[in-house]
């Protein structure tokens, strides 16, 4: 699907070449997958965060949403994408809308997303986001992301991308059992390492991709 940029304000923020340079740091840092930089270079990624930060959205950095969350860094957004994508998912469940940054990513590159937030006012404010957009395949839900989506398992991916202490046994049972792929930040000695989980037929890999550092996968709504 194409994007109407003119829907959004933000000056020469929209221009090709801030999203182009983007890409080129994506690259240079490792990222190969050609639609998964595709989909990167499309969401202007500035409409996720306030007008009066949106000049640093192209930076590789982490910047505040409100309620004291952030949005990712975009490294992070494509490399938990790219891991995913390896196993060509059709139905993928977020755990945290956050901005609803990682979603649109997501958006263009699978049939369907189902992404949960327990903060309501950013639950509401992506929802917005994602209707002006006019994303399609975009399902929200407000609730605790704890306990996964039940009616709508099983996924064949799942991101969390809040810091759990242990991946939550209910997002484990949602994972689809032929090649399903779980991908989270998980804490551990007071680091927080990103892990992939692949299940098949009950048979689980994990694998760490390294450090990371998000906010944390807390309880209940708020
Ligand atoms: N994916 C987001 C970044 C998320 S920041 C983006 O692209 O912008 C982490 C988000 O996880 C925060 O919005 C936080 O409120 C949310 N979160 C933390 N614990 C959660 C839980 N148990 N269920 C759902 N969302 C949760």
């Amino acid at each position: 699907m194409s994007i109407d940029f003119k829907k959004f304000s933000g000056i020469g923020m929209t221009s090709d070449s801030s999203r182009e340079k983007l890409v080129s740091m994506l690259k240079s840092e490792g990222i190969k997958n050609s639609d998964v930089l595709r989909s990167m270079r499309s969401i202007p990624r500035h409409i996720f965060v306030d007008e009066a930060i949106a000049s640093k959205a192209y930076d590789n950095t982490a910047l505040p949403i409100g309620k004291s969350q952030t949005i990712s860094h975009p490294l992070i957004v494509a490399k938990m994408t790219e891991i995913i994508m390896k196993y060509k998912p059709k139905r993928v469940l977020e755990i945290g809308t956050g901005s609803g940054y990682q979603a649109s990513v997501l958006s263009l590159l699978v049939d369907k997303v189902y992404t949960i937030e327990r903060i309501e006012y950013l639950h509401k404010k992506s929802k917005k986001i994602f209707q002006k957009i006019g994303f399609k395949n975009i399902y929200t839900k407000y609730a605790d992301g704890n306990i996964g989506w039940t009616q709508k398992s099983p996924f064949d991916a799942i991101i969390v991308t809040a810091g759990a202490i242990n991946i939550p046994d209910a997002l484990m049972n949602q994972l689809s059992n032929n090649n399903g792929i779980l991908v989270s930040p998980v804490e551990n000695s007071g680091k927080q390492y990103l892990k992939s989980i692949t299940k098949n037929n009950d048979h689980y890999k994990e694998e760490i991709h390294g450090i990371v550092k998000f906010v944390p996968l807390l309880s209940g709504i708020s």
